[in-house]
């Protein structure tokens, strides 16, 4: 090869690679300035040591043998090596030892040539951690698949415009579309379980999980493929990439067909009961109030007179058990008219006056001037006024002062910490009495619950009232909160549409 030829090649080498010469015992006797430049030491700091501390200080004592053994009987040795720099970051280098070996055949110098292969090995170490991290979520999926097959309820996953993706083997149970079939279609359409909801309705579910970007949970009417309906409790979960994009939907869906109708038997009979129940108590009240007209000595007078209260209570509760029926059942009619506030407020005084009288309460009033009549069903408006004023009365101390407020709040306003949704009228019932125990509070609209601070003030109630308005107001559009301190007092809130209450015509049976 011509001289300046071998030149070039030299410098081609030393530019790329990093050369490395040492003698017999493998002492450094030379550096090209590659390796100071990759290995961060001085040509001081290298020259003199031996070049296992800065070629091999990674390689296990018993490889680094082998492979001296090799190199010493004359033998080049080419291998992949990892080192670390003077400040401790590691680096790979392809490595090709040629021993240069005298007359008699011993090597007296060792020449090294290393080309940096780092970017190259983290490339394959992390393909290779990425295959790992592939297997174990495969087979992690596997396990999912198969727990998701097992459950009965069935599970869709979409994309963001509901196309499934992917539908598990309770699916076909359920809906009588099998995965296969469902894969691919949209979901919540008339081609599969779907569409049997208004446009409305499908069109603010998707506002809500797509746009939104927020959980739906709700019971929807589906048709099976054998064109059945069922009930379906359905919770619908956006799942959204790191950057907040919808990425896919997961909906999960239980058949609660037979649940509602064990629930409708339920309330079916205690309608009947309750029914059944009226008239012999009706006759039991009239009796009993006609014997506190007699003339009966002391003690007979107060058996007569209990008798009378418990009969009355007893009442209530039949009449409270029927609203709820009603309510459950959606057995019931409305009269809607414009009924003027005022009085409505005042004939329900009147129903309240032995219990306002019992507790010596003293009920202010304050209704908007600009507020004179709402679109209502008197009945119905009224239960929502007994309820929240006998709670204020019952749960004061005696001589408490109550306070009933009756306006209009517009949309946009705050009333009672939340801003009102649509132009309203509102109702706060405000008392100074036991309050609600912090940790039941999310318990107080339940059918039949009752705090304990309010079962060791008064033992009888039913916890039956809190739930009918609850209902109410849902049915008619509106809210009902509170916020309350323990030991100082509640304030009850409702709201309703300004422009009234809601006609509902499913049944022929009024409230009482
Ligand atoms: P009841 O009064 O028959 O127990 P409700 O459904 O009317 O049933 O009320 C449910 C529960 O809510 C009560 O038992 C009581 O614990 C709580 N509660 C309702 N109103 C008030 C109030 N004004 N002050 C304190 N607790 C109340």
């Amino acid at each position: 090869m011509p001289e300046d030829e071998s030149r070039a090649l030299l410098e081609a080498l030393n530019l790329n690679a990093i050369v490395l010469e040492a003698d017999a015992s493998g002492n450094v006797t030379s550096v090209n300035d590659k390796f100071l430049e990759t290995s961060k030491y001085s040509r001081d700091e290298l020259l003199g040591q031996n070049q296992k501390v800065f070629l091999f200080s990674q390689q296990p004592q018993p490889e680094f043998d082998e492979l001296w053994q090799n190199i010493s009987s004359g033998n080049t040795w080419r291998g992949e090596v990892q080192n670390k720099t003077k400040d401790g970051i590691y680096y790979w280098l392809d490595t090709l030892i040629t021993p240069v070996s005298g007359t008699d055949g011993t090597p007296h110098k060792y020449i090294t040539v290393g080309f940096i292969i780092t970017d190259k090995k983290q490339a394959q170490e992390s393909l290779s951690k990425k295959i790992l991290e592939a297997e174990t979520l495969a087979h992690d999926l596997e396990k999912f698949k198969i727990a998701l097959d097992g459950t009965s309820d069935h599970v869709v996953i979409t994309d963001p415009n509901g196309i499934a993706l992917y539908a598990n083997q309770s699916i076909e149970r359920v809906t009588g579309y099998s995965p296969e079939e469902t894969i691919g279609q949209k979901v919540g359409t008339r081609e599969l379980w779907g569409g049997n909801m208004s446009q409305e309705f499908y069109h603010s579910l998707w506002q809500l999980v797509k746009v939104d970007k927020k959980p739906f949970v709700g019971e929807i009417t589906n048709k099976k493929k054998n064109g059945e309906t069922y009930q379906a409790l359905v919770s619908i979960s956006p799942i959204l990439t790191d950057s907040g994009e919808l990425e896919f939907l997961v909906g999960i869906e239980r058949d609660i067909t037979r649940e509602k109708q064990i629930d409708k038997s339920k309330s079916e009979l205690i309608s009947l009961a309750s029914h059944q129940l009226r008239t012999p108590l009706t006759s039991i009240r009239w009796n009993a109030e006609l014997l506190t007209t007699k003339e009966l000595d002391v003690e007979s007078m107060e058996f007569v007179s209990d008798m009378y209260n418990s009969t009355l209570r007893m009442i209530e509760l039949v009449n409270a058990l029927l609203n709820v029926s009603r309510i459950d059942l959606d057995t019931f009619s409305t009269d809607l008219q414009p009924n003027d506030i005022k009085q409505m407020v005042d004939e329900v005084l009147i129903d309240l006056k032995a219990l306002i009288l019992e507790h010596n309460a003293k009920i202010s009033i304050s209704i908007d001037s600009n507020l004179k009549t709402y679109i209502s069903d008197k009945k119905i408006f009224k239960i929502l006024l007994t309820n929240l004023l006998t709670n204020a009365v019952k749960y004061s101390k005696l001589n408490s002062e109550v306070l009933l407020k009756v306006g209009n709040a517009n949309k946009g306003t705050v009333v009672g910490g939340k801003t009102v949704k649509v132009d309203s009228l509102f109702i706060v019932v405000t008392d100074s009495g036991i309050g609600i125990p912090e940790e039941q509070r999310d318990k107080i609209f339940t059918k039949m619950f009752r705090a304990d601070n309010a079962q060791s003030k008064i033992s009888d109630g039913s916890g039956l009232g809190l739930y009918l308005v609850k209902e109410i107001v849902a049915k008619n559009a509106g809210e009902v909160w509170f916020l309350s301190e323990k030991d100082k007092g509640s304030e009850f809130y409702i709201v309703l549409p300004a422009d009234g209450m809601i006609a509902n015509n499913a049944g022929t049976a009024s409230f009482t």
